[in-house]
């Protein structure tokens, strides 16, 4: 996907979200960002291609197996993102956005419709899998047992 939708939703005189760019880190970083938007959600952003592919998950990420929780598709964020905290006071993605997880990931296996890997962070740690749903961008998180 590339980042023209996440600049292109942005104005960036008004929001201090990091403008950007693909990068190649290596780092295998994953993050959740506990968003106090106009509906709370949880993003989950995954270091992948150079960029932060994204899923708002509405109801949190699932800490225990047999938890299945909608993951909706978003824009590809950049990889500075992966520390951004803060206000954003206007336009997308208005309210606050907090930390609340952080780490690296091994991915097992990589499809069109599933992704494997192993989360290493403070509070996800373990093997989840993500699954595309019949739905557009609408995709499943959960752990395994
Ligand atoms: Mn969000």
């Amino acid at each position: 996907m590339g980042l023209e939708e996440y600049i292109e939703k942005r104005d960036f005189g008004e929001s201090p979200e990091p403008k950007g760019a693909v990068v190649e880190t290596g780092l295998n970083r994953f993050v959740v960002q506990e968003h106090h938007a106009r509906n709370l959600h949880w993003d989950f952003r995954l270091e992948l291609d150079g960029v932060l592919k994204s899923w708002a998950v509405p109801k949190g990420p699932p800490e225990e197996p047999g938890i299945r929780r909608l993951a909706v598709q978003v824009e590809d964020h950049p990889i500075e993102y992966v520390d951004f905290q803060g206000e954003i006071p206007s336009g997308y993605g208005a309210g606050t956005v907090q930390i609340w997880d952080s780490g690296t990931f091994e991915l097992l296996s990589r499809a069109e419709t599933k992704l494997i890997f192993v989360l290493k962070g403070e509070r996800l740690q373990g093997r989840y899998n993500l699954v595309k749903t019949g739905q557009p961008k609408s995709w499943i998180l959960l752990k395994s047992k």
